[in-house]
Parts: structure tokens; C-alpha cells; sequence
């Protein structure tokens, strides 16, 4: 019997398809329909795509490969999914604390913006942003910002996907005076990145609030022109909601929905104060939501009804949203303080379990982008993009339960590898793309240039 296995290995060695690499791991955690983990399992990569999933000996069997990695005590994983963040405004991380959402925005941030926001800060804060994040084992990012034709440069600098938005607001903002210019320089950045291998161009109308109708309109017909996804803050804090019904008899979402805003793909970070109502249209319209659990403990905007929205059918992923408001980004945490939120604002235990919020992080992520045919498992057919999470540190032994360990004790500290469309972009835990050193330094003469403006 061994003899004969033996020769049918020796065939199938003869047979070997090519492959790029071959990356290894004592536990393959694949968020496929069936949420396998394979046991001492193995992805095949070729270009930027999964030719193979398996265990490691079916996959060394079937595949020849020019690379390869082999990690023994660790877990391989889907690249982790941030659905919503600003990650320029890495450099104002921690340049105001503890106050309230609207406080912190109109006394803070608006006004170091106004000063600072250069392409140049764009690019380095976006640097610093991926540097963080690929690091930290996220492997797509969902922005919104201005400049973001610089963020996308960086994106694909940096080796990372992202979902990339142009902010549109109504007031002068540093790449445009009125919201009509910010709609041509979207335009023009729309038809600049189409159809790129890393980087899906968006729109994002910064929220109701801080748009008329018409520039929400506008937004909506630009995107669906470009068959770009809309990006938007919705529902975030109290004063918003309570604002929009005085004013208009109406939640935000409704009036969105009234206005047509969500007729086309649409992510909506936040929705903590949405009603059922509201929640109804968003299913209705197919609408992803970001959630972002610890900035809105943070900034005290309250607890989104994410238990409700996953049994209503909505798709809900995670974000750290901007690090100046968070003040990091990082999906682990985002995952572990997801799970942790709904189980004390239902004081139920079992509303959101880790295999829930490792979901949220990955394939769940991937379907409130509409990328879930290219992304958030791994499968054969999909990009290559994949992580791989040390289990030789303390926090990591022993092991009961892989998908437990990746969500309540494993920290991005603990991410050692980390592939982006068939590219390794991290290796040993250093970045492959950035010169990591001299952003560290950029940041520091940030920090001295923007505390000085704020004078
Ligand atoms: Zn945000």
C-alpha cells in the first residue's frame, strides 16, 4: 500500500504544475463556504492568483514551486480587510484626545488640516498609514481623503489594494475650494486609476451633513458612471440623527434613499444610530458597513447595532477609521473589540463569536466591497493576498482553537509575512516596499511642523 502511494506521489511529481511559491503553515485558516482550517496545510501561488489550497503534502505533491516559505508554528490566513479609514491623518495621531466627535473636528482637525494638508503630507501620513497597516497584517484598505490620487500612488508603491475615495465636502478644502472642483478632481482621478490591478478608485461624499443634496446627487451619478463604489460617513453620532429629524423629519439614511444616493455600490461607515427602518434600506440596497468599534468608543458615538445588521443579512466589516481619532490601525484589535462590544451591549456572550469577527475581518470585509470573488479567503482563483501569524510567543501557546487565537490573543505584533496580489510585501516582520526609517523620520518633522501651526 505505501509502495504504491509512494508511486503514485512519484506520478504526481512528474506531473507538478508550476508555481511561483509555496507558502506553509502549521494551520491554514482558508474562510471559504465551509471555514476550513487545514491542519499542516499549504497555499499555491502563481502570479497574482491561488492555484491551490490544501495540506501541505497534497500541494507539494501537485506543485512545483520557484519559492517558497515555510512556516511551522504559525497560521496562514486571508490578508485582513480594513473597510474604512484615513490613513493620511496618521501624522495627527494623538494631536487631540477625549473629546467629543463634532469638538474634536471643528477645534483640531479642520483647522490642521487647513494648514498642513499638502500632497506631500499625503504622502507621507499615507506611507506611515501602510507601513503601519502591512505590518500589522492588512492587506486592503478602504480610504477616503483628499489628494487620493497621492494615496493611491502609495498604494501601489507600498504593494497594498485599496478601495480609495476622494473626499467631497461643501467647504474649501486643501485640493479644492467648492465641491464642484472636488467632483472634477474626481473625475479626473476616476479615469486615471480605471481598471488598476491594486487600486479601486471611489468617490466619497464626505457624509449628509457636511453636503447638499446636490453634491450628494452628483456624487452618486459620477460614481455609477465609473462603476466606482460611493464612500460615505453615515449615522455616527446622536446629533446627526437628531439633527437630520428636525431638520428634514428624516433619519440620514432615509434621506439618502430619498434622494437616490444608494442606488450603486455604496460603504457606509459607522450606522450606530441606524433604527430598523433604516437598517431595512440599507439590506434593501445592498449597502456594506463599516464598523469601526473602537473609534466610536473612543469618540463616545455610541454602539452600532452590528448583532442585529449580521441576522438581518447586512454585510458589516471592520475599520479603524482615521488613527488620529483611534489612534492606530489596526484590524486585530478592531476584531477583538468588535466581538467584545456587542457581547456587552447584549450581555450576551454568543451574539458575536470569533468566527464572527474574523469574518468581519476577511470574506465579510471582501463582500461589503463587492470583492468577494477576488479577495477575503483563501481560495483557488482568488488574488494571492495572504498573511502569516507567529505562534511561538507567549501570548500565542498553547493553541485550543486557531480562529480563537486569531481574534482574543493574537496582536499584530505577531504578523511575520505578508503577501499582496502574489507580491510579499513583508518578510521576518520588515516591509520589503517602504524605506520604513525614513518615514519614521518624515513623521517626526511632521509632528514639529503641524504642533508649530497650531500656534
Ligand atoms: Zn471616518
Amino acid at each position: 500500500m505505501l509502495r504504491i502511494c509512494s508511486f503514485f506521489l512519484f506520478l504526481a511529481t512528474l506531473s507538478a504544475q508550476s508555481a511561483d511559491w509555496i507558502w506553509s503553515a502549521r494551520y491554514v485558516i482558508t474562510e471559504d463556504a465551509q471555514h476550513r482550517v487545514i491542519e499542516n496545510g499549504a497555499v499555491a501561488i502563481r502570479a497574482d492568483r491561488i492555484v491551490g489550497v490544501g495540506t501541505k503534502a497534497e500541494i507539494d505533491a501537485r506543485f512545483q514551486a520557484a519559492h517558497r516559505l515555510d512556516r511551522p508554528d504559525a497560521i496562514l490566513a486571508p490578508g485582513l480587510i480594513d473597510t474604512h479609514t484615513h490613513a493620511a491623518m496618521s501624522l495627527f495621531r494623538g494631536i487631540a484626545d477625549d473629546k467629543s466627535l463634532q469638538d474634536w473636528l471643528n477645534d483640531y482637525i479642520f483647522p490642521a488640516e487647513a494648514k498642513n494638508v499638502t500632497p506631500d503630507f499625503v504622502r507621507w501620513g499615507t506611507r506611515l498609514g501602510c507601513l503601519e497597516m502591512l505590518l500589522g497584517g492588512t492587506t486592503t484598505f478602504t480610504d477616503m481623503y483628499y489628494f487620493e490620487d497621492v494615496v493611491a500612488e502609495v498604494a501601489k508603491e507600498a504593494g497594498m489594494r485599496g478601495v480609495l475615495g476622494e473626499t467631497i465636502i461643501k467647504f474649501p478644502v486643501p485640493d479644492a475650494k467648492t465641491p464642484a472642483e472636488a467632483l472634477r478632481f474626481t473625475e479626473k482621478y476616476l479615469t486615471r486609476f480605471r481598471n488598476d490591478p491594486l487600486v479601486t478608485a471611489a468617490v466619497a461624499p464626505h457624509a449628509l451633513y457636511t453636503n447638499t443634496d446636490e453634491t450628494l446627487v452628483a456624487a452618486r451619478a459620477l460614481a455609477n458612471r465609473f462603476h466606482a463604489p460611493l464612500l460615505i460617513h453615515l449615522s455616527e453620532t446622536k446629533k446627526e440623527n437628531d439633527d437630520s429629524l428636525a431638520q428634514r423629519h428624516m433619519t440620514p439614511t432615509r434621506v439618502l434613499d430619498t434622494l437616490g444616493v444608494l442606488t450603486g455600490r455604496t460603504v457606509a461607515a459607522h450606522c450606530v444610530w441606524v433604527n430598523e427602518a433604516d437598517m431595512a434600506i440599507l439590506k434593501a440596497h445592498g449597502v456594506g458597513i463599516a464598523h469601526c468599534p473602537s473609534s466610536n468608543m473612543k469618540l463616545a458615538s455610541g454602539i452600532a447595532p452590528v448583532a442585529r445588521m449580521l441576522a438581518l443579512g447586512l454585510h458589516v466589516g471592520l475599520g479603524p477609521d482615521g488613527p488620529a481619532s483611534n489612534n492606530d490601525l489596526n484590524t486585530f484589535e478592531e476584531m477583538d473589540l468588535a466581538a467584545k462590544l456587542q457581547k456587552v451591549a447584549t450581555l450576551n456572550p454568543e451574539v458575536l463569536p470569533a468566527t464572527t469577527a474574523l469574518d468581519m475581518a476577511t470574506i465579510g470585509g471582501a463582500r461589503v466591497l463587492g470583492m468577494e470573488k477576488e479577495i477575503g479567503s483563501l481560495e483557488t482563483g482568488k488574488r494571492a493576498d495572504l498573511i502569516v501569524v507567529s505562534l511561538d510567543r507567549p501570548n500565542a501557546v498553547p493553541l485550543y482553537n486557531p480562529i480563537s487565537q486569531m481574534v482574543y490573543t493574537l496582536k499584530a505584533e505577531d504578523v511575520s509575512d505578508v503577501m499582496v496580489n502574489g507580491k510579499p510585501v513583508v518578510r521576518d516582520a520588515r516591509i520589503l516596499t517602504l524605506n520604513e526609517a525614513q518615514i519614521l523620520q518624515k513623521a517626526a518633522e511632521y509632528r514639529a511642523k503641524i504642533s508649530a501651526s497650531l500656534k
